[in-house]
């Protein structure tokens, strides 16, 4: 009787447990019928079904995905066009937040900043303020994140729009105020237009 071990069972198997393979030593494939199947049905597993990109989080289909053997799954956990926006997507790092959300759509990214326009106030002048050096290194800065997220908080709440103040103005011939807790109020954008970078020295 002719025998042959299957390379992936490592089981002496008759030569008819085999598939014919031109190609292959013998005329026949190297691994028995059985361990052949389940290698073709791991790889349509890999070839169907969806896969949700780490980076977009859009579930697309799995063709999406570049190959990467190196990958458990055999696939790339970003999709192409996430990896195609690679490059944008490194070049700042600060942004890299922002960033994702950009990706993920527009819309995404819209209801983001509404729900996060505290946040994203306390960002930008938090970058002001690092331009005019008016951030010292004991700056609480998630307390003054606080501050932003409670004025827009009372903006929504009241209708009457409310800016964060610095007591004493980061910009002033005279004085320049700090970016930190004990320099912040909150008070009507009124009052804060009309102060206009003023400050009274008693
Ligand atoms: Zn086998
Ligand atoms: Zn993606």
């Amino acid at each position: 009787m002719n025998t042959r071990v299957c390379k992936r069972c490592d089981n002496e198997k008759d030569i008819t447990e085999f598939y014919k393979h031109k190609k292959s030593l013998e005329g026949r494939r190297r691994v028995c019928i059985q361990c052949y199947t389940e290698t073709c049905k791991t790889y349509e597993a890999r070839t169907i079904g969806d896969r949700q990109c780490k980076l977009c989080g859009v579930t697309k289909t799995i063709t999406d995905f570049s190959k990467d053997p190196g990958n458990p799954e055999g696939r790339k956990v970003w999709c192409k066009e996430c990896l195609k926006k690679k490059t944008t997507y490194y070049r700042n790092k600060d942004n890299h937040t922002k960033e994702t959300y950009r990706l993920k759509n527009r819309e995404a990214y819209k209801k983001y900043s509404t729900e996060n326009r505290g946040k994203i106030q306390a960002r930008w002048a938090l970058r002001k303020s690092r331009k005019l050096r008016a951030v010292p290194k004991w700056a609480d800065l998630n307390k003054i994140k606080e501050v932003y997220q409670e004025c827009r908080r009372l903006t929504e709440e009241t209708g009457i729009k409310y800016h964060v103040d610095h007591i004493i103005p980061l910009v002033n011939p005279i004085v320049s105020g700090l970016h930190v807790l004990e320099n912040l109020r909150i008070i009507p954008a009124t009052e804060n237009l009309k102060k206009n970078n003023s400050y009274e020295i008693n």
